[in-house]
């Protein structure tokens, strides 16, 4: 039985490095595989922050996944496997055009992605496959706050501060203000709380708040 599986985790934990690392292992055993992302950091490749990187495909809102899917398999060599990177950037019903793939093409399906936004919301793609997906499993690499607690939450900081508001993907940045993520536990995130170092950015913060 093929399956779906999500692995979820925070940036920096090493997502797209493992989804090569699966991409690598299957190919070399002469499977055919699919390798899909978005809005990577390079156009139509998966790359990881250790700099490895693949040829992908990349997944516009009206690519449909499993039409895709099944023209790859109509084809000599089959398709053994798709792996999604970025996924939490898919829309809904492209995460249902997964499932399909999974159950329609007995094809094994790895997506991975990002469980909440900067604003702490799950994502669209990610809603959708924590509600379909066989199996979902974090991808766990001991990212620490500052404080040392875990990190689950991603903070965006706009010039050292952190900000809940915004759009989900910065495009471009006309104010040419720093646009940064740091990586917080819960209880830091909430607060926005950037620690000892970042004390001096949030006391400016909170003056300017309390005007
Ligand atoms: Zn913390």
């Amino acid at each position: 039985m093929a399956v779906l599986r999500f692995s979820f985790g925070t940036m920096g934990s090493g997502k797209s490095t493992l989804a090569l690392q699966i991409h690598h292992n299957l190919d070399s055993r002469g499977l055919q595989g699919l390798l899909c992302s978005q809005l990577d950091r390079t156009d139509g490749k998966v790359s990881s922050a250790l700099g490895v990187s693949a040829d992908a495909v990349e997944v516009g809102p009206l690519l449909n996944l499993f039409e895709l899917a099944v023209a790859m398999s109509d084809r000599a060599h089959g398709l053994d496997y798709v792996i999604c990177d970025e996924a939490q950037f898919y829309r809904p019903e492209q995460i249902e055009q997964l499932a399909r793939v999974v159950d329609e093409l007995d094809t094994d399906v790895y997506a991975f992605g990002l469980l909440t936004s900067f604003q702490g919301v799950l994502f669209e793609g990610t809603q959708r496959l924590l509600e379909l997906a066989d199996e979902s499993v974090e991808v766990q690499v001991e990212a620490r706050c500052w404080c040392g607690t875990r990190a689950t939450h991603n903070a965006r900081l706009v010039d050292g501060v952190q900000v809940y508001d915004g759009t989900l993907m910065v495009v471009d940045n006309p104010d040419d203000q720093q646009v940064t993520y740091e990586l917080r536990c819960r209880r830091h995130w909430l607060t926005g709380d950037s620690g000892p170092d970042g004390t001096q950015v949030v006391a400016a913060h909170a003056t300017a708040s309390a005007q």
